[in-house]
């Protein structure tokens, strides 16, 4: 059939549903009404009311009409459980057929206009399982009945398999409901409502999905597992991998929990954050600023002087950040906690047995319940010709590097625009570096607002870095990076070359291709932060999406308390607010949606912005460039997200994480008395900003009337 000729045929139907209100048949009410003129008739022309009937069934499943679990009550009540079954069961499936087959063919447009988020989440699913994805679909119903089958349509998955597996799956619910459809029908007074059979059946309608849950859960199980022995008894209820954030919380709480767990590190404990991330990062950034502001004293009445800066002791300072925060991390203060810390490396040999070949030499095996896997991830290096002998250094070996030399590197290229790369471009050249930034996309920090991106690059260039966007790094030649832009080379000579183009997760070597753990550009996990096999979890860069601390932290908190209590209750982990700071010089933070991000995805906002050269503390700083940008839903005070742009922006931001978490709208934070003067009162003013462009106009014109009438 042709498009056209099936898109008029839809139409028709839909214009007849409204027009003859069908809908009204299709309600508890209207089918009982109908079915009991049906039975009279049904005495002598049986065959053509279960034609007529199951016609119907299948315009209304074809159609998306809403009724179907009505009609297969009235299935029930007309033809009893045996027939019944057997007329829904086959009219259910030629319909959902039909409603597969035009969202294949000819809706899919719409279907993807108006299904395409959930489209992301079948395709997943049908990939990870296949058919039995679908059959799980049919069998508990967490996408309605309908949106399954037009949604299915934009799969790849065969219409005979479509077909066949949609029957077997919905024969349990569709056996439920006609059985409840058999009692309905002999309920004819109130009292009959409260007979046991029919008691039985809503009973039975409440709890077949849980049934089907765990039969899937069963079967799914059974599936992963094959193959492996799980040991009779455990010596842990938990193992983690990787003492970094993630891995340091998930044992922690393990801990508190009073769970017999180990937590296994190869190299020092605290992960990248402590030993070569954040902390080192941030000291470093601190020191640069110092320089910074000796150089610019001016802007203070001071004498401006060029700094001195004896690199070695910079980066001893560093190191000594990391020793003095190190304890809080250490294998002393978690062994006090009630870890057992074990140093070496850990490799998984079947779900519930981790093999750590221990730093002091020999090896020691672990059965466990659970595994929580927290190896976090590594720096990219790009596949260039010449980069294995370019000397590079990344976030990894920098740290050691830096301190072997006693000025700071005379030309540095950072490769990366990112927020590692901003940072440490920013920091060396405020140090005394040569810095040279090169970044492939045509902005730096290209996830934030195109202003926010411009403001980044501005300071960078004014702090002497030579940022250089829309070049593409093709090879390097001895100490030269030759990079493409604009369809030509350019050379740029370098000292030192750091590569901070991004971090991969941490997958290999150590039994998750073994085992068959799903892998993508992470560990693939459910939303309760599972991998396939139930008892094993990830959490922190390993997981991702998100490579901060704080979000390694918050996951292992769901992972931790998912992998030892899920059998009773587990939890999905939230992402609904994930702040995200860049530690430039002024820092740049963000919670929530930005205006990029809103007109990616169609959602309306207005914006409000406060500048903070308008703010008294930052004039009395001399800190005033940034600024606030509030994204709020139109006319409403509900934040949806902030960009906060300043000196202490990642300090700011916290009010605006806390108003997006807990509701809180502009109007309460107007409302909310801020210190004087402080850089925290840059959020109120934006609020009053928007107080301001969103204020009653018509109420007011009454109110001035109002005072106009009072002086008479
Ligand atoms: C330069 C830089 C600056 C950063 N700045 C910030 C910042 O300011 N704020 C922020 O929030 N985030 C920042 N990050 C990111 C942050 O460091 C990471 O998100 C965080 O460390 C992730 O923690 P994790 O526990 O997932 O992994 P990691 O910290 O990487 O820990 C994983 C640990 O697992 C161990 N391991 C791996 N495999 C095994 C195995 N088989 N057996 C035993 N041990 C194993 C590793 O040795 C490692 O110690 C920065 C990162 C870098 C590189």
């Amino acid at each position: 059939m042709k498009k056209p000729i099936i898109l008029a045929v839809l139409g028709v139907l839909v214009a007849a549903y409204f027009a003859f209100d069908l809908g009204q048949y299709l309600t508890l009410e209207g089918i009982k009404a109908v079915a009991e003129d049906l039975r009279a008739f049904q005495q002598d022309n049986a065959l053509l009311v279960i034609a007529g009937f199951f016609l119907a069934y299948v315009v209304v499943t074809a159609a998306s009409f809403p009724g179907a679990a009505v009609m297969t009550l009235a299935a029930g009540a007309l033809f009893g459980v045996v027939l019944g079954t057997v007329i829904v069961s086959f009219a259910s499936t030629i319909g959902a057929t039909l409603a597969f087959l035009s969202s294949r063919y000819v809706l899919r447009d719409s279907i993807e206009a108006r299904f395409g988020e959930r489209l992301k989440a079948i395709n997943a699913g049908l990939e990870r399982d296949g058919a039995f994805y679908l059959f799980s679909l049919r069998m508990i119903p967490v996408f309605p009945f309908f949106m399954v089958n037009l949604v299915m349509g934009l799969t790849r998955i065969r219409t005979l398999t479509y077909a066949l597996v949609s029957q077997i799956g919905m024969l349990l619910g569709t056996i439920v409901y006609v059985n409840a459809g058999t009692q309905l029908a002999q309920i004819d007074s109130l009292a009959g409502i409260a007979s046991p059979g029919v008691l039985g059946s809503f009973v039975l309608l409440g709890i077949v999905p849980w049934i089907a849950k765990g039969i899937i859960g069963l079967i799914k199980r059974r599936r992963v597992y094959a193959g492996f022995t799980r040991p009779k008894r455990f010596d842990r209820n938990l193992v983690v991998i990787g003492a970094g954030s993630a891995g340091l919380v998930s044992a922690y709480i393990a801990a508190q929990v009073k769970a017999k767990v180990t937590l296994v590190e190869a190299h020092e404990m605290g992960g990248d954050c402590l030993n070569t991330g954040c902390v080192p990062s941030k000291a470093l950034i601190k020191s640069a600023k110092v320089a910074a502001t000796i150089r610019h004293a001016d802007r203070y009445g001071l004498t401006a002087n060029e700094p001195q800066v004896p690199f070695r002791a910079v980066i001893a300072r560093v190191l000594e950040t990391i020793k003095t925060i190190e304890p809080h991390d250490s294998v002393e203060r978690y062994t006090g906690l009630g870890v057992d810390v074990v140093k070496g490396y850990a490799r998984i040999i079947d779900p519930w047995t981790v093999e750590i070949a221990l730093n002091g030499g020999g090896t020691q095996r672990l059965t466990t319940r659970s595994i929580i896997i927290a190896s976090g991830a590594q720096p990219v290096v790009p596949p260039i010709p010449g980069i294995e002998t370019s000397g590079y250094l990344t976030s990894e070996t920098m740290w050691q590097a830096f301190a072997a030399m006693d000025e700071a590197p005379a030309r540095v290229v950072v490769l990366g625009g990112g927020p590692i790369g901003c940072e440490l471009s920013q920091a060396l050249a405020r140090l005394g570096s040569q810095v040279t930034q090169v970044e492939m996309a045509d902005a730096v920090l290209g996830r934030e607002d195109a202003d926010v991106s411009a403001l980044a690059r501005e300071v960078l260039e004014a702090d002497g870095v030579r940022v250089l966007t829309g070049h593409t790094a093709v090879r390097i030649e001895g100490r030269t990076l030759i990079a493409e832009h604009a369809g030509e080379e350019v050379a740029i000579p370098y000292d030192t070359l750091i590569v901070a183009i991004g971090r991969k997760a941490r997958l290999t070597g150590f039994g998750l291709e073994a085992i068959g753990v799903d892998t993508d550009r992470t560990v693939t996990t459910d939303e309760f932060l599972a991998t396939k096999f139930p008892n094993i979890f990830a959490a922190g860069d390993v997981a991702g999406p998100y490579q901060f601390t704080h979000t390694a932290s918050h996951q292992a908190w769901y992972a931790s308390v998912n992998a030892l209590f899920g059998q009773f209750r587990k939890f999905k982990a939230d992402y609904r607010v994930i702040p995200a700071v860049t530690f430039l010089d002024p820092e740049v933070a963000r919670v929530g949606i930005n205006e990029r991000e809103a007109a990616e995805q169609g959602i309306a906002v207005e914006v409000t912005r406060y500048e903070l050269d308008d703010l008294d503390r930052a004039i009395a700083e001399s800190e005033t460039r940034g600024f606030v940008k509030v994204l709020t839903a139109p006319g409403k005070d509900k934040v949806l997200g902030a960009t906060i742009v300043g000196a202490h922006a990642g300090e700011l931001l916290a009010e605006y994480v806390l108003a997006i978490k807990h509701g809180i709208g502009l109007n309460k934070i107007l409302g909310t008395i801020h210190s004087y003067p402080t850089m925290a009162e840059a959020n109120k003013f934006a609020a009053g900003n928007w107080k301001r462009a969103n204020k009653p106009e018509g109420l007011l014109r009454w109110v001035e009337r109002y005072h106009a009438w009072r002086r008479g």
